[in-house]
């Protein structure tokens, strides 16, 4: 059974950002974040990808999206840390807890965990252990000390302020590895890649500050398939709520993708298909799109390729990068070509 939409996803454009973050990282080892299910497009189809590319360290948020990478032999990092739900996985040693809280160290000390992550806030509030908690970690044997940015793709005084304040973390326990920046990080500069970096949102071709928008290349391009062309007249209207009437008699085809599928209602109007040859016409519906196609020969069961380069989708939309990839459902095909 074919499904009538699909994901077309690019391995040259994944592990050649990868390549470039990597290379922005200068000494430092750069790892994925693979949460999310790989960000939408699929975590053991990305993980796989990237492993094949050199990369070695991914992350994940929870232990069921580590349990789905255990196979491909990478070191899985899960950075939302460690509840008693989660010990006996944990133990099993698939990948590395990353601790974030004074409870989840003194569980991962009670239960004689082994080797751990740690994240420490410097100064998002989110997750992470103050600096102050740091003497609690005497014994542990932990691999990567962490934080987290929480501008990075902003140029904000804020950014500085937590460089400064993980540095100072440095020799301060016993962790092999420093890491602090995403992908935005990475394109702060070299101080802000320590021993490994973490993007996520580039290596599936988001683009977070301008500096990265020559190297990131555009990895997925949803795709559906045409159920009717229909001619409109002039003066009849499209889709719910009749928000669009024809001025003239127009072409229209109604695809097999609706915001159930994370094209979301804010393309209503505003996105397109067939680089720019294809607007969409009307609001999105949950299953359906309407496409002005009168300018192609486009017909019944044909494939069409929305336009998706993320910044400028996400403008349109309203959404953000992170959402727009995140939100490709689970009814889409994944192409890996
Ligand atoms: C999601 C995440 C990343 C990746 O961030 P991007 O902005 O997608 O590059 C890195 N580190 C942590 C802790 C995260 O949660």
């Amino acid at each position: 059974m074919t499904a009538p939409l699909r994901l077309r996803l690019d391995t040259e454009a994944l592990t050649g950002n990868w390549r470039a973050l990597a290379r922005m990282s200068g000494r430092a080892a750069c790892g994925a974040a693979v949460k999310a299910d790989g960000y939408g497009l699929g975590a053991p189809g990305v993980a796989t990808r990237l492993a094949e590319a050199g990369c070695r360290d991914v992350f994940v948020s929870n232990w069921a999206e580590a349990e789905a990478l255990a196979p491909l032999g990478l070191t899985v990092s899960v950075l939302h840390g460690v509840r008693d739900e989660d010990l006996p996985l944990a133990l099993s040693g698939i990948a590395r807890p990353v601790l974030s809280t004074p409870a989840q160290v003194a569980r991962w000390q009670a239960a004689g965990g082994g080797a751990c992550d740690v994240m420490v806030d410097t100064g998002m509030n989110r997750l992470g252990l103050s600096p102050d908690d740091l003497a609690a970690l005497a014994g542990l044997e932990i691999h990567t000390l962490m934080s987290h940015l929480a501008c990075a793709d902003e140029d904000v005084a804020m950014n500085a302020r937590q460089l400064a304040a993980f540095a100072a973390l440095a020799g301060r326990t016993s962790a092999r590895r420093m890491s602090l920046a995403n992908s935005a990080g990475i394109a702060l500069g070299a101080e802000y890649a320590f021993d490994l970096t973490r993007p996520g949102l580039a290596l599936y071709g988001g683009i977070p500050r301008g500096e990265l928008s020559d190297t990131i290349r555009q990895v997925v391009t949803p795709e559906a398939q045409i159920l009717q062309r229909r001619r409109v007249r002039a003066g009849e209207t499209v889709g719910y709520n009749a928000t669009w009437t024809a001025a003239v008699d127009t072409d229209v085809a109604i695809i097999n993708l609706g915001y159930a599928d994370g094209y979301f209602r804010g393309f209503s109007d505003k996105g397109s298909a067939g680089q720019g040859t294809c607007p969409v016409i009307g609001r999105v519906s949950m299953d359906l799109v309407a496409l002005d196609v009168t300018a192609t020969s486009l017909a019944e069961g044909d494939w069409v390729a929305l336009d998706y380069a993320l910044p400028a989708a996400a403008a349109l939309s309203g959404m953000s990068q992170y959402e727009l990839l995140t939100g490709l459902g689970g009814r889409f095909a994944r192409q890996w070509g």
